[in-house]
């Protein structure tokens, strides 16, 4: 038996024979041509982009995931500027129309390369693949071959690209062993789309286990066995049939209110990161978006959106969840957020500097014109608006005068709008903690934002993963400053949620609640697992945990305690939830 250890992207747990996945890959030919030529290649590029663009049609109909990544390529074959660059190559630099694609792809992908945002490196992936397919077309090459899979295996590959997992069956893949690809990739999104177990990050995998070897792939730890001895087997066995379980518990929960084991109910929103037809289906089991992150509007697109386009996605959103609220998250660019079309000077510390709330007063124009789109909107629904990277009370004053300019402006204009929906603060600078009681006169309920309040508190960059050791969202203090927060806004009589990921965290959940908290915003991914956590003990079981923890010193020691603490998944007879207080 050999022993992988590499990154659980998608849980469960999957026993099979591996079939090793290796795509045949060659570089472009590079003829130069002559002119008489010309036509003829431009031709055979319109002819591959054709057929590329009907095979992708062709895959259309499987999860919105897939949808949504079927819709990027075929978007990259249409558009203009590309299409209009590669011509350009073809007609006026002489290049055979597979060196024309690969030259302007290739400049492309050098660009996202170079930027230091992630998101966009993340599509680094989508135009490589674009791009083989169009030269796969150019020299007629026939498919890749994962669609025919004869019986279910476990895919081994060192990268699995969009369309791999666009093309593949799900019913043939049990299980997904890679090198490439962390969990944000495409692989890891499909996968957990459509319940195959993944692990990714296994350097030299593919040369390491070879066709038809036995398998088990572990999603939850990020471990596979090779050849696994008959003790592992029974372990697995085991394992496989409580994970089973638990997804079933799971789905159960997730239709139901989220209650305490003795009827407290509690309110489970999401976090949502676009106004997609199929996020806005994800909130359906919701109590309403906790987080709608307006920034995509803003990194999806290749200008500042306009009014237009940001009303129509708020409106939609807000149609799609009424009557229940959808709490808009006003412009949060700058630091991790960078906009290529909006440069930033250079600072030391981007994370300590111009971004987002800022970075509104810093461009006003820019920040009135999400406040219209905004307003306009709020008419379609239950609407409310919370600010990031709030500091002090004058930023709260600040940002509602130009509020209240923006609804002025849109009266006189005789515009239909609502400007009267709640406004509240992020709670993501460690001084909002200490003065909390001040901020909540000033703003209508206040959103905890662990992520960035974690970085600050205890002084580690979220994004450096050299710093992930300091970086520790279970430190007491953490917890402090969300007891603090509370308070400050409960003698207000103004409520408080958290929408960072501490809120997604079965682990967190019980303190966050035994600490005060009524609302959560989550992943939409974790609702049911959540549902079922919350109902599975009394406040007075929470509330003792936060006192037991808030006078804990260190991390490790929360950590410590937390795994002493009975696991829900392992008491089955668990008093469901009630709601008898509703
Ligand atoms: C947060 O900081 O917790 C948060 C939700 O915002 P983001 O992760 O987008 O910075
Ligand atoms: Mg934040």
């Amino acid at each position: 038996m050999i022993q992988h250890s590499g990154v659980a992207v998608s849980p469960g747990i999957a026993r099979g024979k591996a079939y090793v996945y290796k795509k045949h890959t060659s570089t472009a030919e590079h003829i130069t041509i002559g002119a008489a030529d010309v036509a003829a290649q431009i031709a055979l590029y319109e002819q591959a982009s054709q057929k590329a663009r009907e095979e992708l049609q062709a895959m259309e109909g499987g999860t919105q995931e897939q949808e949504e990544i079927l819709r990027t390529h075929i978007s990259f074959l249409m558009d203009e500027d590309m299409i209009e660059e590669i011509r350009t190559e073809i007609t006026q630099n002489h290049k055979c129309a597979e060196w024309a694609v690969e030259t302007v792809y290739g400049q492309v992908i050098d660009m996202l390369d170079a930027s230091p945002d992630p998101v966009f490196k993340e599509r680094i992936a989508d135009f490589a693949d674009v791009r083989d397919q169009l030269l796969k077309e150019l020299r007629g090459e026939r498919s890749t071959g994962l669609e025919a899979l004869s019986e279910p295996v476990i895919l081994v590959a060192k990268e699995l690209l969009p369309s791999d997992t666009i093309s593949m069956d799900p019913a043939k893949i049990l299980g997904i062993v890679t090198e490439r690809g962390g969990v944000t990739a495409h692989m890891a999104v499909i996968a957990r789309s459509l319940a195959i177990p993944a692990v990714a990050g296994i350097s030299g995998v593919d040369e390491a286990i070879t066709s038809g070897t036995e398998l088990i792939v572990d999603g939850q730890t990020g471990t596979v066995y090779s050849q696994p001895d008959p003790a592992i087997l029974e372990e697995y066995r085991k394992k496989a049939q409580a994970f089973d379980r638990q997804r079933q518990i799971e789905k159960e929960y997730l239709p139901k209110p989220a209650c305490t084991a003795d009827g407290v109910r509690i309110e489970t929103k999401v976090n949502l990161g676009s106004a997609d037809e199929w996020e806005l289906a994800a909130a359906a089991c919701s109590d309403g978006v906790g987080l709608f992150r307006s920034e995509f509007l803003y990194m999806n697109n290749d200008h500042l959106p306009t009014e237009e386009e940001q009303f129509t996605a708020y409106k939609a959103a807000l149609e799609a969840l009424a009557p229940r609220p959808v709490t808009l998250r006003t412009m949060d660019i700058g630091a991790d957020k960078q906009l290529p079309y909006l440069p930033l000077p250079h600072e030391e510390n981007p994370a300590l500097g111009m971004r987002a709330l800022r970075l509104c007063f810093a461009k006003p124009d820019v920040f009135r014109t999400q406040l219209r789109a905004a307003c306009r909107a709020a008419v379609y629904g239950n609407l409310q608006v919370m600010f990031p990277m709030v500091s002090s009370v004058t930023d709260v004053i600040r940002a509602k005068q130009l509020l209240a300019e923006v609804a002025k402006e849109l009266a006189d204009e005789g515009i239909p709008f609502r400007a009267d929906f709640p406004v509240g603060v992020m709670v993501e600078v460690p001084s909002l903690a200490l003065m909390a009681s001040q901020i909540a006169k000033q703003a209508a309920f206040a959103s905890i934002g662990t992520n960035d309040l974690v970085q600050y508190l205890l002084a580690a960059d979220r994004d450096n993963p050299d710093m992930a050791a300091y970086y520790q969202s279970f430190h007491p203090a953490v917890f402090q400053a969300i007891r603090m927060i509370i308070e400050g806004f409960s003698a207000q009589g103004k409520p408080v949620s958290v929408c960072g990921e501490l809120g997604s965290d079965p682990r967190s959940v019980p303190i966050l609640l035994g600490l005060g908290l009524r609302t959560l915003s989550i992943s939409p991914a974790r609702l049911g697992e959540i549902k079922y956590r919350i109902a599975g003990m009394t406040m007075a079981q929470m509330e003792q945990m936060a006192q037991d923890i808030l006078a804990m010193g260190s991390q490790e020691e929360v950590v410590a305690y937390l795994e002493k603490q009975p696991h829900q998944a392992d008491c089955k007879e668990q008093t469901a939830g009630r709601c008898d207080n509703v």
